[in-house]
C-alpha cells in the first residue's frame, strides 16, 4: 500500500493523501481520479506520502491512475510548485490551469497528429505516367518540385492543398519513414548586419542560462531572428518554446513557422483550441515529439524534455499576465524556466516593458538592438496635429482628412486608430441630464448603433436603445463622444468612393472573423481602416502608409501609473504599421498637447528617451520596478463587506509584516462595481522581493483560516498590472 499526495483543483492551500495499491515513484506526475466528498475529482500525484504520518485506514483509495500518458517530469512539477509559491495560489489550482482539461480529466488522449508525409513509390509512378491533368496531380507535381517531407498541414496550405486527402487515398503520399531533417527549408533572406549580430550573440552566449532583450524597432525583422535561432536549436535536436500575445497567434504565423521548418513538428497551444487538440499538443511536447511549441501564455506550461531555447515575442504585451484565477505572468515564468533549464531566453519587443528595460540597463539581461527596418528604408514620419484651434468634423481634423484623401488617390491604405469601440461611449439626455449607466457596474452603457443596442463593455449587459429619455421622456437623446462605429460612419460619408473597414472586437468576434478581416486588408480590398488596438499588433500590410491617431490624449492623464507606458507602446506599435513595405509611412497624431514629452519622444522614435523619463518618474514616485507590489482584492455584493474584510486583513498584516513591507489602506477599486459586485483593494509593497514574498506566504496562510462574510471572495495579485 502506497500513499500518494494529490493536488486537487480546490481553493485550499494543501494536497490530499490517498492510498493506491500499486503506486510507485514512477506515478509521481501522473493524473488520477479520486473520490472527494460525495463525488469524484481529478488531480495530479505530486509526491508519494510518508506512511508513518497518517493512519492508512482513514484514507480513501484512488479510483484510477492515468498511465497511458507519460508522467509529468520533475522539472514540470518544480515549475507548478514555483508558481504556487510565488503567486500564493493552491497547487491544485495551478495544476488545473497548467494542464489541458482533457488530460486533467485523466481521459485517454488520441494521438492523431499532423503526420509528416513523403511521395510514395505509387506517387512517383503516377508522375511518370501522368496523362490527364488533375488537381491532385498538380499538387503532386508541385511537391515533386523539391524539398520534403512535409507536414500534412503545410501541404494543405499550398495551392490545391485540399487535394492532400486524395493523394493519401491514392497512395501517392505516405507517412515518411522517419521525420525529415529539421533544417529550415526554402530560400532564406540574407540577414541584415544587425540581425546577424543578434543571432551570433545569442548562439555565441553558449549553453546555459542567458536572458536577452531583443529591442528591435517595428519591422526590424525580429521574427527572422527568432526563426534563425530556432533553426539552430532544431539541428541540435533541441525543442523551442515560442510565446506570442493572444491576438498575434494567427494561422498566418503558424504557417510561417511551420513553413520554415516543413518537416519539423510544430505544435500550437492556445486557449481557443478544442480540448482534444490542446491535449494532443501538450502530450507531443511532453513526449519530446514536438520540435517547436508555438503558443499564447498558457504554453509556458508545456513540458519540454529537450528544451533548448525560449522566445517571447512582444514581451511587453499585457496578455502575458493572466488577469483572473492564478495571476501568473508568462513572460516572467519564461525567464524562470530558462534559468531552471539552463537555456537562453530571448524577450523581443519594439517597446519593452519598463521592468524588462530596467533589467537590460542594469545588466541582468543582455541587450541586442535592431535599430533599422529590414525592408523599408526608414521608419514612418510621426507628426502631431494640434487640435486646440481647429474645428474637428466628428473628431477628424482637416489635415487628417486631406492625408486620407491623398492615400486614396495613390491607391494606398490608411488606418484611423481609436481605442474605443462602439458608436459612442454614452447616451445622454440634454434636458434632464440622464446618462445610460450600466445597472450592474460603475460604467456607462456604450451606444452600438450598428445593431441598435446599449451595451456594457464590462459585464456584457445589453438592451435596446430607448426612443426617449427613460427619466423625462425627452425624445431628443444624444450619443455623446465617439467610438469606432461613429468614425466609420463619418468616413463613409466623407469618402463615398472608399471601402471603409472597421476592425475591432465587434467586427472580429471569432478567430475566423479576425482571420477574414486580415485577409481582406492584406488583399488590398479595403482603403480606410478604422481600428482599435487589435490593429496594433505585428501584422504587415505593405499598402498601409498612413496611420491617424485620434482620442489618445485621454490616456495622458489617466490615474494608472502605467498608462503613459501603455500609450507609448500602443502608439509606437500602431504607428509601426505604416510604411512596412517599400512605400514610406506617415503617422499623424491629433492632440491638444503637441508639446507633451511622450509625443515628442514618439515623433523621434526615441524609446530610450521615453523609457529614461518614465523610469525617473517611477523612481521618484516609488513605483515598480523600484518597488515590488502585491494587491489583495476583495469583492462582495456590498462594498462594506469587501472593505471590512480588507481592514481585517490589514490588521492581520500589521502583526506579521516586517518593517520592510509597507501596507496601504484599503480603498474601493477605481471601477468599484462590476457585474453587481463591489470591489476594493489593499496594496502591499517592499523595495526587495524577498521580504515581500516571505510576508505574503505568512499572510495568505492566515487569510485562508479567516471566516468571511457570505459571498465574499478575495484574491491576491502578485506583480499586479493594474494598481
Ligand atoms: P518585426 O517582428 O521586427 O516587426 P518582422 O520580423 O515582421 O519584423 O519583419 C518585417 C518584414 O521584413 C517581414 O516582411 C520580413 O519578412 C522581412 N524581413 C525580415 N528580415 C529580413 C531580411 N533579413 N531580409 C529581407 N526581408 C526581411
Ligand atoms: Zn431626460
Ligand atoms: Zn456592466
Amino acid at each position: 500500500m502506497a500513499i500518494v499526495r494529490v493536488a486537487l483543483p480546490i481553493p485550499l492551500p494543501q494536497v490530499f493523501d490517498y492510498v493506491a495499491a500499486d503506486a510507485s515513484p514512477a506515478d509521481v506526475g501522473r493524473c488520477v481520479k479520486v473520490p472527494f466528498g460525495r463525488g469524484e475529482r481529478t488531480g495530479l500525484i505530486v509526491a508519494l506520502g510518508d506512511e508513518a504520518e497518517v493512519e492508512q485506514q482513514r484514507l480513501k483509495a484512488v479510483h484510477h491512475i492515468q498511465r497511458a500518458v507519460p508522467a509529468l517530469p520533475a522539472d514540470w512539477l518544480e515549475l507548478v510548485g514555483f508558481v504556487a509559491r510565488y503567486y500564493h495560489a493552491p497547487l491544485g489550482e495551478v495544476v488545473a490551469l497548467a494542464l489541458p482539461p482533457g488530460l486533467r480529466r485523466a481521459d485517454g488522449v488520441s494521438d492523431d497528429e499532423d503526420p509528416v508525409l513523403e511521395i510514395a513509390p505509387a506517387g512517383h509512378a503516377a508522375l511518370a505516367a501522368a496523362r490527364r491533368a488533375s488537381r491532385s496531380l498538380a499538387l503532386l507535381q508541385a511537391l515533386a518540385g523539391g524539398g520534403g517531407p512535409w507536414r500534412r498541414s503545410v501541404i494543405r496550405a499550398l495551392e490545391a492543398g485540399e487535394a492532400v486527402g486524395d493523394l493519401l487515398r491514392r497512395g501517392w503520399l505516405a507517412v515518411a519513414a522517419q521525420a525529415g531533417d529539421r533544417h529550415a527549408t526554402g530560400v532564406l533572406p540574407t540577414l541584415t548586419t544587425e540581425q546577424a549580430v543578434a543571432v551570433e550573440a545569442v548562439l555565441g552566449g553558449g549553453q546555459g542560462f542567458n536572458a536577452w532583450l531583443l529591442h528591435g524597432v517595428t519591422g526590424s525583422g525580429k521574427t527572422e531572428v527568432y526563426l534563425r535561432l530556432a533553426a539552430h536549436m532544431l539541428t541540435q535536436g533541441r525543442q523551442v518554446l515560442m510565446l506570442v500575445p493572444e491576438i498575434a497567434l494567427t494561422p498566418q504565423l503558424e504557417q510561417r513557422v511551420a513553413g520554415r521548418f516543413a518537416a519539423a513538428n510544430v505544435v500550437s497551444l492556445h486557449s481557443a483550441l478544442a480540448d482534444g487538440a490542446r491535449s494532443r499538443g501538450f502530450v507531443q511536447a511532453l513526449s519530446g515529439r514536438a520540435d517547436i511549441v508555438l503558443g499564447t501564455r498558457l504554453a509556458v506550461f508545456a513540458p519540454l524534455p529537450r528544451l533548448g531555447l525560449i522566445l517571447v515575442d512582444e514581451e511587453h504585451d499585457a496578455s502575458y499576465k493572466q488577469q483572473e484565477g492564478v495571476r501568473y505572468s508568462a513572460r516572467d515564468l519564461a525567464v524562470w524556466r530558462a534559468r531552471q533549464r539552463a537555456v537562453p531566453v530571448v524577450l523581443g519587443s519594439a517597446t519593452p516593458a519598463l521592468e524588462t528595460w530596467h533589467h537590460a540597463r542594469n545588466g541582468r539581461y543582455a541587450l541586442q538592438t535592431l535599430a533599422q527596418r529590414a525592408v523599408a528604408a526608414t521608419l514612418p514620419s510621426v507628426r502631431c496635429i494640434d487640435t486646440r484651434r481647429i474645428k474637428l468634423d466628428e473628431g477628424l481634423s482637416p489635415a487628417l482628412q486631406a492625408a486620407i484623401a491623398q492615400r486614396l488617390e495613390r491607391g494606398e491604405q490608411s488606418l484611423v486608430f481609436l481605442n474605443r469601440r462602439g458608436y459612442a461611449p454614452v447616451l445622454s439626455c440634454p434636458s434632464c441630464g440622464w446618462v445610460s449607466r450600466c445597472p450592474h457596474c460603475s460604467a456607462n452603457l456604450v451606444v452600438h448603433l450598428a445593431d441598435r443596442r446599449l451595451r456594457c463593455h464590462h459585464c456584457g449587459c445589453d438592451g435596446p436603445i430607448p426612443h426617449a429619455c427613460p427619466s423625462c421622456g425627452n425624445q431628443d437623446i444624444q450619443p455623446f463622444g465617439r467610438g469606432t462605429q461613429r468614425i466609420e460612419a463619418r468616413l463613409t460619408e466623407l469618402f463615398p468612393q472608399a471601402r471603409v473597414l472597421r476592425v475591432d472586437r465587434d467586427a472580429a468576434r471569432t478567430r475566423s472573423q479576425w482571420e477574414k478581416l486580415l485577409e481582406t486588408i492584406a488583399a488590398g480590398e479595403a482603403d480606410i481602416l478604422v481600428g482599435t488596438q487589435m490593429m496594433a499588433k505585428g501584422h504587415d500590410f505593405p499598402k498601409l502608409t498612413l496611420v491617424g491617431v485620434i482620442g489618445a490624449d485621454a490616456s495622458l492623464h489617466a490615474a494608472d501609473f502605467r498608462a503613459p507606458e501603455r500609450l507609448f507602446q500602443q502608439l509606437m506599435q500602431v504607428g509601426g504599421r505604416a510604411g512596412r513595405g517599400t512605400l514610406p509611412g506617415e503617422v499623424l497624431i491629433q492632440t491638444e498637447y503637441p508639446m507633451h514629452p511622450l509625443y515628442q519622444h514618439l515623433a523621434r522614435h526615441d524609446f530610450d528617451a521615453f523609457a529614461r523619463m518614465a523610469l525617473q518618474e517611477r523612481r521618484a514616485a516609488g513605483f515598480p520596478p523600484f518597488t515590488h507590489q502585491a494587491m489583495l482584492r476583495a469583492d462582495a455584493p456590498a462594498l462594506d463587506d469587501a472593505v471590512s474584510f480588507l481592514r481585517h486583513a490589514r490588521r492581520l498584516a500589521e502583526t506579521l509584516a516586517p518593517a520592510a513591507v509597507r501596507i496601504f489602506d484599503p480603498v474601493p477599486m477605481r471601477m468599484t462595481r462590476l457585474a453587481r459586485r463591489e470591489r476594493a483593494q489593499l496594496l502591499v509593497e517592499a523595495d526587495q522581493r524577498a521580504p515581500l514574498q516571505a510576508f505574503l506566504a505568512d499572510w495568505v496562510a492566515v487569510l485562508y483560516r479567516q471566516r468571511t462574510a457570505r459571498e465574499l471572495r478575495w484574491q491576491l495579485d502578485v506583480d499586479p498590472l493594474e494598481v
